[in-house]
């Protein structure tokens, strides 16, 4: 096992592997921007270093000063937690490199993954049912037009190189589709530094569906079940939870065990999530994320592993927790992601907090890193924490979370309490009958009149 890991993040998921560290008897280093100098996980560490000041690609995306920090404090292995360097199979190299251990994949899988072309080919290969589209990237003056009408419209164009929802475009007919193909390169080119997209078949109203996977290296995987993203702004998830309304055992068990195979044949290593598209009871591949997730408490709440602890302890060259038939789906369990945002127009609004109550009681989680005086830069992401709710039925768990979300004081700064607190009264939300267009609709609908 690891003596000594540096946390190579911030916020909650920063405190969420401090927290699983402890628990191993693991020291911790935490590394912080000039702007982080009094956040939660600087103070709960064992130990900090200031990697640089607030831009990120001078700080958390440093890495010759988290090399450094890693030498200074005599870390053994990097956790990278997720965005920042998580995907970054060159920083997962380097490490090696320094005889320091990357808390994650394999670095050809994280490469491979993250180029979303080649994760697609891969997919296919392994057996897994993949979105219809383009075999390889497409662009203006290749048959992309062919390739359209092959698989009709509209379709979608999106980066390979993709993440956050950026760089996608769809095509509502064949008029739209050459600028689709362009806009989504050059901004693919603006945000990733490479312009190569590829085509899909844009599905009208799927359900974003995901596994969770973890694998020990070695050829052994196991899968702890899905969890359903489909309330989406923008692409961006907002609510999430597990299991899927819509999903019964037997469905589970069938595209669970299809990925778990694959990752069994991949040799893949630590968590990962397969993501996918599910329309008319039939599953389609989308992207697969070598990392933990955000949402990855729904799964915890529901089969009772910590899957960041477990990340660790692969990473050092464990065993898996249990095998397959061990893993038993217990309850039901919702996550709302709480921003610092208008509720309405969802424009940023860092700030300090003056108030600050996280709710409590039998089945009510906070991952946050948040705290009454804290002020929320303006540098990162508007996240001010999880809350994350369990109940035996998924009635049970919209019934605590209502509770739940009432009970929350977060003043000081805007956040989207106010919509979680609207969501969890909606009919559709309570049926559990909705898609990823489904909040986008909503949101537009209860737009206030001009
Ligand atoms: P990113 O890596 O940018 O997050 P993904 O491939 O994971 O991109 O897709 C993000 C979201 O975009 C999905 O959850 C879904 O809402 C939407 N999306 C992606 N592919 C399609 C598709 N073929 N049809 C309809 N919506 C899609």
């Amino acid at each position: 096992m690891f003596d000594k890991i540096l946390i190579a993040n911030r916020g909650e998921i920063a405190l969420r592997i401090l927290r699983a560290c402890k628990e191993l008897g693991i020291s911790t280093v935490a590394v912080h921007s000039t702007a982080d100098a009094d956040a939660m996980h600087v103070r709960l560490a064992d130990e900090s270093v200031c990697i640089g000041p607030p831009p990120s690609k001078d700080s958390y995306l440093n890495i010759p000063a988290l090399l450094a920090a890693c030498e200074i404090t005599g870390a053994d292995a990097v956790h990278p937690g997720y965005g920042f360097l998580s995907e970054n199979a060159r920083f997962a190299e380097i490490l090696e490199e320094h005889n320091l251990r990357f808390i994650g994949p394999k670095s050809e899988h994280i490469r491979l993954m993250g180029d979303k072309i080649e994760a697609k080919r891969t997919a296919k290969k392994l057996g897994i049912p993949v979105v219809p589209g383009s075999d390889g990237g497409v662009g203006p003056e290749d048959d992309a037009m062919a390739i359209a009408r092959e698989i009709g419209f509209p379709v979608l164009i999106k980066a390979a190189a993709g993440g956050g929802g950026r760089g996608m475009k769809v095509a509502q007919t064949e008029a739209d589709l050459i600028t689709a193909i362009q806009t989504a390169g050059s901004e693919a080119k603006s945000a990733f530094g490479d312009a190569s997209v590829y085509m899909e078949k844009y599905l009208s109203r799927p359900r974003h569906i995901e596994i969770q996977v973890l694998g020990d290296g070695r050829g052994g995987a196991i899968h702890l079940g899905e969890r359903d993203c489909s309330l989406q702004r923008r692409h961006q998830k907002v609510w999430e939870e597990g299991p899927s309304p819509v999903l019964d055992a037997a469905a589970r068990a069938k595209i669970g065990g299809t990925c778990a195979r694959a990752m069994q044949e991949m040799k893949y290593l630590g968590a990962g999530t397969v993501e996918f598209l599910y329309e008319d009871n039939e599953f389609y591949f989308i992207e697969m994320n070598t990392r933990i997730q955000v949402e990855h408490p729904v799964t915890e709440m529901i089969t009772g592993i910590d899957l960041v602890l477990e990340q660790i302890r692969v990473a050092a060259g464990g065993d898996l927790p249990c095998r397959q038939d061990e893993i038993t789906i217990s309850g039901h369990a919702i996550e709302c992601r709480v921003n610092a945002e208008n509720p309405v127009t969802f424009r940023p609004s860092p700030g300090k907090i003056t108030q600050y109550h996280p709710p409590g009681g039998l089945g009510v989680r906070i991952d946050s890193a948040v705290y009454q005086g804290y002020v929320i830069p303006p540098y990162y992401d508007s996240l001010v924490g999880k809350l994350i709710v369990h109940g035996k039925t998924r009635g049970e768990c919209l019934m605590r979370l209502r509770r739940a979300l009432d009970e929350m004081v977060v003043d000081g700064i805007e956040t989207t309490l106010p919509l979680f607190r609207n969501l969890v009264r909606e009919p559709g939300i309570i049926d559990g009958d909705y898609h990823i267009h489904w909040l986008e609709q909503y949101l537009a609908a209860s737009e206030p009149a001009k």
